[in-house]
């Protein structure tokens, strides 16, 4: 069983001593730490609470999860083949994949049929059966920093985290567990949410992503820049992302955010009668620029020379790479 960090009243990623309390959402104080910018919940559950938030209703019953995870099966294929098409851009030959909290594992499935040698981890049980029993998948049922889950040290060409990293408390021994099992010049390729995006600031504390007890933490750039520190990492890119999803899926988020706003409650019968027509299995393209992707290279112990925005840098351990300076 893995227990939440003790944090001690220190910031998780950077260890900064008291971040300020931001706003209080579901109940739960959010603090938003003045030195690299994390907004978290100071409260992460451990153990059988973590993983009771990940039950068949997570993907099964709206809220700040899924409507019908699985009955979207042909859009998160859709989306899957996107997110390959981005890492083919790296230069990425198919190789040894593990993807992080992979759901139903239709990203995997994908990748498989583009020749990756794949494996995933996945603590649901509901998203794991349909992984490993209808998909045939290597998936072990298991948290990514469960100490059950130990595949072999730098066993793979790229792993990848896809709306994950801010759900799994302890970013930093999350971290360390990426570094310990990417070969050297490996890729990381993390899809998270940006709490500094125009959409989250504009709807503040009301933004649907800050939804405590399943999203922890919102990681900016400069953020994700701390974690994933010079020396270990070389940050190789940075972008807004759009992601494909279903009509039905991000109604229901606005559905759940009516829900603790007066503001939006007014529009929930319409949602709700949208949702339910045809037009819910539309794959809409999510574009709201809250959604970012960031790739990094794990270091080699000896560094080299890497390109970031068309900058040739030495890594050194104590050198901070142009664009993540904080
Ligand atoms: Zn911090």
């Amino acid at each position: 069983m893995v227990r939440p960090p003790e944090t001690d009243g220190r910031c998780p990623v950077c260890q900064a001593l008291s971040p300020p309390l931001a706003f209080v959402k579901n109940g739960y104080p959010m603090h938003r730490c003045t030195s690299c910018e994390l907004v978290f919940s100071s409260q992460p559950p451990g153990g059988d609470k973590l993983e009771a938030l990940y039950s068949a209703e997570y993907f099964t019953a709206g809220g700040a999860g899924y409507p019908d995870y699985i009955a979207d099966e042909r859009t998160h294929r859709r989306q899957a083949r996107t997110y390959l098409k981005r890492i083919a851009k790296l230069g990425i030959s198919p190789g040894a994949l593990l993807d992080v909290g992979c759901a139903a594992g239709f990203f995997l499935d994908e990748a498989r049929r583009n020749g990756w040698r794949v494996q995933g981890c996945e603590l649901s049980d509901y998203a794991h059966a349909h992984a490993s029993q209808k998909l045939g998948l290597d998936v072990a049922r298991a948290g990514f920093l469960d100490p059950t889950f130990a595949p072999r040290p730098q066993s793979f060409d790229v792993i990848t985290l896809f709306n994950v990293l801010e759900h799994i408390p302890d970013p930093i021994g999350v971290a360390d567990k990426l570094f310990t099992l990417l070969r050297p010049g490996g890729h990381l390729v993390v899809e998270t949410w940006d709490p500094n995006s125009w959409f989250a600031r504009l709807l503040g504390s009301r933004w649907p992503t800050y939804a405590p007890p399943t999203v922890l933490y919102c990681f900016t750039k400069r953020t994700l820049g701390r974690l994933f520190r010079p020396g270990r990492w070389m940050p190789i890119g940075y972008r807004a992302s759009t992601k494909w999803i279903s009509l039905d899926h991000g109604l229901s988020l606005l559905e759940y955010e009516a829900d603790h706003s007066r503001a939006f409650r007014v529009l929930k019968p319409i949602l709700s009668a949208v949702r339910r027509s045809f037009l819910g299995s539309l794959d809409v393209p999510y574009c709201l620029g809250d959604l970012a992707v960031a790739s990094f290279r794990r270091e080699s112990p000896e560094g080299f020379r890497v390109e970031w925005n068309g900058a040739r840098v030495r890594s050194r351990p104590e050198a901070q790479p142009p664009g993540v300076r904080v």
